[in-house]
């Protein structure tokens, strides 16, 4: 029996704290980057691992992921570019929940988690049990709700709820210490939750990354995936003894909460 690496995933930083994937497909040397704001280290990546670019996977149009399409596209030129509508630089492939992306022999598909932006999209491996979540979700976090409301974020969070607890979580920001602060003021006795901030702090003290997630990870620590949590939603209510305790108040208020955090 022939045995097929898996898929492999390189988070490359750009910017100050963003990250890149670059997912290859050891099988036809096949290669897609998810969100590009700088080409030149996604080309040194690229060139490493001998791989052969052949699309780009922007998870939403904010310049901090598609700010360096234009610049890849002249580098290598016929580059597949998705994305959900033409304020993606560079689009050649609009797609749409549930659409096939391909990288090599290595099949996603589209989930549409909007509100953050409303044209943002995750690119979801089922068989390799891998989501790429841009500005949606984060290690500990969500995304500003810049284009949609609180009820729209927890369907999107709903949704990514809904994978595989095992499934790798592959976020756009290296947010995760401040966002476990953040889930901390709201549950501090949250055991999960402690043992994730120290494991946070170790991380990045040395030079490291807190990407990837998991599902479940996020199930237990982030207040963005708990707003059913005993102890969130006791928190808010000693704190604002007049909010309403349905899901989206409880989201809506987490989310208010963390934007002035
Ligand atoms: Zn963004």
């Amino acid at each position: 029996m022939e045995i097929v690496e898996a898929m492999k995933v390189i988070a490359i930083p750009q910017l100050s704290d963003n990250y890149a994937y670059l997912i290859v497909d050891p099988a036809s040397g096949e290669a897609g980057i998810v969100d590009c704001a700088e080409p030149k280290p996604i080309l040194e990546a690229v060139e490493k691992e001998g791989a052969h670019l052949t699309s780009i996977l922007p998870t939403h149009h904010h310049f901090d992921h598609v700010g360096g399409n234009e610049e890849l596209l002249a580098a290598v030129p016929g580059l597949t570019v998705y994305g959900y509508d033409d304020r993606v630089p560079g689009l050649t492939l609009t797609v749409r929940e549930g659409d096939a992306v391909r990288v090599g022999s290595l099949e996603g598909r589209i989930l549409e988690i909007p509100a953050h932006t409303t044209g943002h999209i995750a690119y979801y491996f089922e068989k390799e049990r891998a989501v790429f979540t841009g500005d949606t979700l984060f290690a500990g976090g969500c995304g500003r709700l810049f284009e949609g409301d609180a009820a729209m974020m927890v369907q999107s969070m709903q949704k990514l709820r809904e994978l595989p607890p095992e499934t790798k979580v592959y976020f756009g920001h290296e947010y995760t210490e401040n966002n476990l602060d953040f889930a901390l003021t709201l549950e501090p006795r949250n055991s999960a939750l402690q043992q994730k901030r120290k494991w946070a702090a170790q991380q990045v003290a040395g030079g490291g990354y807190t990407t990837p997630t998991t599902i479940e990870s996020e199930e237990e620590t982030n207040p963005f995936f708990r707003w059913q949590s005993e102890e969130l939603r006791q928190t808010l209510a000693e704190k604002f003894p007049d909010l309403p305790m349905d899901d989206v108040s409880v989201f809506a208020k987490t989310r208010s909460l963390k934007d002035n955090f």
